[in-house]
């Protein structure tokens, strides 16, 4: 690798991404290939002298891009978003470029002061409670996901229960969240050795939007408490995977202050809306939180993996997490204006053994320095999209998609083949078929029959979920080139296999 091969190949592949953006609508948007088939496609074994760039593009276009689905285009709705940008995608390259001429660490320190900064800044476009900042005791971090961030401060929460009860007490430990909380939850309790039966999954109906009720809780914590066990950890939602729930974060933080039981807030998706003023309102009583989390790889034009958690007490991160506790105390305290991210963090294998490589071949400072630096992949792109797009842009973009998604809800409930099953908050319109003479199985078959068919017709891509045993399409506005005419064509497709399907 010489700067001048990497000067004409890197042109030469921004070309073929470039076109790809340009072309992207004439892809199926939902890969349409079947099972084992680049099998038959590539060879069996590695080539043994160099091939071109030419060659390996023309097998990326004839043979990798039909095994594609495409989550950038504009008729892309299934889950929630994953934003590519051109900020972000600028981020990713510098950093690559930065990873190959790294071994100099001459901007390691740059590394953590930046993810501090940045994730100062976002704090504040959110107006996150003083307590989440770097200057006190809080800060945010950037994990690889959600499910990471839920992890990391649910093991950091049980450290802290099990200093103040005992450590014999973890088959006692209790989490509460309503039914309509992300897996990603129910993971970090398989992983935290958090007892099945000790997970209390509250029902969460209709009457609420999907949102937690608040005495709900109370009752469960309290029947908890009667029976010797010690309710621990909380997580409310904004905005569910589902639906969009949004969960009275006030009120349920309250109950959780009152009986010492740790509150995160997941609001992966929706959070990006929330530098809105306007939407703001979505996540007040996070004050009451001690953790929080949003996606910026979801909605906020940051390329994937980028992940950002905010906690009120670093110290009970690093208290949990640290692999060699006394040992990195004592050269911290030392080097004094280091945070060594690696501690805020789950430990990943391939971190643990380059850190016990390296400890024989490299002083401790650069050891530390490594560590920090594996995160400035993440946080240079989030600063590349802070400043590129700035915070105003940021909010049209969001206010943008809310508009389309508005529009769209309104198409559907003026169609009286169609209802839209909860109201829209976000960018998210949930909604289906209605039932025939109220045959609920019927109607259930004929609304998988719809998304089947119009993802399979290339033009775009829905996915659905279920809400209270009704299955629900869901059409997740969020993608960078969405426009109004996608969004119009888009239920043009719908409404004619509805109707395909009604025989009308
Ligand atoms: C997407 C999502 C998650 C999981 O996010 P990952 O980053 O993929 O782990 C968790 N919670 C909510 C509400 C989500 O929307």
């Amino acid at each position: 690798m010489d700067s001048e091969q990497l000067r004409e190949y890197g042109h030469r592949m921004v070309d073929f991404i470039a076109d790809y953006y340009k072309t992207i609508e004439t892809f199926p948007v939902l890969s349409q290939v079947q099972p084992g088939y680049l099998h038959n496609l590539l060879p069996d074994s590695a080539p043994d002298q160099p091939e071109t760039v030419e060659q390996v593009l023309d097998d990326v276009k004839t043979k990798i891009l039909p095994g594609i689905t495409h989550w950038q285009s504009p008729t892309f709705y299934a889950y929630y978003p994953s934003n590519s940008s051109v900020a972000g995608f600028l981020g990713e390259m510098l950093s690559a470029g930065l990873g190959i001429v790294g071994f100099s660490w001459v901007t390691s320190p740059a590394a953590t002061e930046l993810e501090m900064i940045v994730l100062d800044w976002l704090a504040k476009l959110l107006n996150l409670p003083e307590q989440f900042l770097s200057k006190g005791n809080g800060g945010g971090v950037i994990q690889g996901s959600a499910s990471e961030a839920i992890l990391v401060v649910m093991i950091g929460a049980r450290e802290k229960v099990l200093r103040r009860v005992g450590k014999n007490a973890l088959g006692k430990l209790v989490v509460y969240s309503s039914d309509q909380t992300h897996s990603a939850l129910q993971k970090a309790c398989q992983i935290a050795g958090i007892h099945p039966e000790n997970c209390r999954v509250l029902k969460a109906d209709s009457s609420t939007n999907y949102a937690l009720r608040p005495e709900l809780l109370q009752e469960a914590v309290s029947k908890d408490i009667e029976a010797g066990l010690i309710p621990f950890f909380l997580c409310g939602n904004v905005g569910t995977t589902s639906s969009t729930a949004v969960d009275p974060l006030a009120a349920l933080g309250n109950i959780a202050k009152r009986n010492e039981i740790w509150f995160h807030v997941d609001a992966a998706y929706a959070g990006s809306a929330c530098i809105c003023p306007e939407y703001r309102q979505y996540i007040d009583g996070v004050e009451t939180a001690d953790s929080f989390n949003m996606n910026a790889h979801k909605w906020f034009l940051t390329n994937f993996d980028c992940s950002l958690l905010w906690v009120k007490d670093q110290y009970v991160l690093t208290e949990a997490l640290s692999t060699n506790p006394e040992f990195l105390k004592n050269k911290a305290s030392q080097a004094n204006l280091v945070v060594d991210y690696k501690d805020w963090q789950i430990p990943l294998g391939r971190r643990f053994r380059l850190f016990k490589f390296l400890q024989e071949h490299l002083h401790i400072y650069n050891i530390l320095r490594l560590c920090s630096c594996l995160y400035l992949n993440r946080s240079l792109k989030l600063w590349m999209v802070l400043r590129l797009y700035g915070a105003e842009t940021l909010k049209s973009y969001i206010r943008n998609h809310i508009k389309l998604a508005k529009d769209l809800e309104q198409l559907v409930s003026q169609d009286p083949n169609f209802e839209v099953v909860t109201p829209r908050i976000f960018s998210l319109v949930c909604f289906r078929i209605l039932p025939v003479d109220n045959d609920e199985k019927e109607c259930n078959d004929r609304n998988r029959n719809l998304l089947d068919a119009v993802n399979s017709s290339g033009k775009l891509f829905l996915s659905h979920t279920a809400l209270s045993g009704k299955i629900v399409l869901r059409c997740a506005i969020g993608a960078p080139l969405t426009e109004e005419r996608h969004v119009k064509e888009t239920w043009k497709v719908i409404q004619e296999e509805a109707s395909r399907l009604l025989g009308k």
